[in-house]
């Protein structure tokens, strides 16, 4: 675990890339519409004085292809909306997308330019590759931080287990049910930890007031007592079939963790109530079965949707194992070709969170 993980997305514009196959994601960006709007009428009403007649806004964990910039876009024409409703000037905007280095950002700028030149007055852009886990602004120079899907990923993978030599995922299952609890633990306590950290650092980049709408993948509180609560247990599972035809090496397996942890709302919550720079505005949290639903709804985008998300980091640990990754992926489907298996694990265990909050004065 010396390097750092790839956790960025499949690149490009191909057939597995996340650029094609992140629908899902873009669901529930839609969902933060509202919340966003909200946000922007907040912050453009003539009793504000936050803007000084310019706006700053950053996406965090923007990724590459559409959903890049669906979060900025939404901002601009809200703040467009307001000021013609309003017939007020509209503020100077800068719109900074944030990810990690290994992200495409050449797709990302040529659409950035593609932003800036269709709209009228001032919108400038740039980018901020870097973790979201470490500084990126300056400090009081944004006044809205939106991220969206991305605050499920870890900074890495929990130490406690790591260091330990722990497997994330016993093949054994008895074994695996026996750790159960002290996996979860440890990866609740690095996101707790990274969590925190993250609202640290936004509470210094923000501008007093300043505010924030996230969303990220998260656990049912009731999750406890269900067998699927392991994250990526899908992933696990489909490796887990190839060390037992020989693909991959069991110890190479057991040294394999994917830095993700779904926390339920109330671990959020408590957080950022622990953390104490910011005061939540609103939650919201549903229930994404429908929607996962529809996105797993072939071989093939169940098979395409794992690779987006998944492949840099499989590559990146085992190898060149695609192809065979493919093959047992396609298996594991074939096993559960009515799809209840899928649909149980996802409206067993799956929430998604949706946060909306303003730095306290
Ligand atoms: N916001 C986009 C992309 C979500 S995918 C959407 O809603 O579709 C999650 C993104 O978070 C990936 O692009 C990944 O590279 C990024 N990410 C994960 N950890 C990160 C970190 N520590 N700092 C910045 N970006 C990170």
């Amino acid at each position: 675990m010396a390097s750092k993980q790839a956790v960025h997305m499949k690149h490009g514009q191909g057939e597995t890339s996340y650029a094609r196959n992140s629908s899902f994601q873009k669901a529930e960006q839609n969902r933060m519409k509202p919340l966003i709007e909200e946000v922007i009428t907040d912050l453009c009403s003539s009793t504000s004085t936050l803007l000084h007649g310019k706006i700053v806004i950053a996406d965090l964990g923007c990724s590459s292809g559409p959903n890049a910039l669906a979060l900025v876009s939404t901002a601009i024409n809200a703040i467009h909306n307001h000021c013609l409703q309003l017939q007020q000037p509209p503020p100077e905007i800068f719109v900074l997308l944030n990810d990690l280095p290994d992200t495409d950002f050449n797709t990302v700028v040529k659409s950035l330019v593609t932003l800036r030149q269709s709209k009228n007055p001032v919108v400038v852009t740039g980018v901020a590759p870097g973790s979201f886990y470490e500084r990126l602004f300056t400090s009081n120079s944004l006044h809205v931080v939106c991220a969206s899907n991305s605050l499920q990923w870890l900074s890495k993978a929990p130490e406690d287990l790591t260091r330990n030599r722990i497997p994330a995922f016993d093949i054994d299952e008895h074994a695996r049910r026996e750790m159960l609890p002290m996996v979860r633990e440890a990866y609740e306590k690095q996101f707790r930890k990274d969590f925190k950290l993250f609202l640290e650092l936004r509470a210094k980049e923000l501008v007093s007031g300043g505010r924030m709408v996230i969303s990220l993948v998260g656990t049912r509180s009731d999750v406890i007592a269900s067998k699927f609560s392991l994250f990526p247990g899908i992933v696990a599972q489909i490796l887990s079939v190839m060390v037992a035809e020989g693909v991959i090496d069991k110890a190479k397996f057991d040294s394999f963790y994917v830095p993700l942890h779904g926390p339920s709302i109330e671990e959020v919550r408590e957080i950022i109530k622990e953390e104490g720079s910011f005061f939540i505005k609103e939650m919201r949290v549903h229930d994404p079965t429908a929607e996962m639903n529809i996105a797993l709804s072939s071989p093939s985008k169940f098979v395409n949707n794992l690779i987006a998300l998944f492949e840099p980091i499989i590559v990146q640990h085992f190898g060149e194992v695609m192809d065979e990754f493919v093959r047992a992926a396609e298996l594991h489907w074939s096993l559960d070709v009515d799809g209840s298996l899928r649909e149980e694990r996802v409206r067993t265990s799956r929430a998604m969170l949706v946060v909306s909050l303003a730095k306290e004065d």
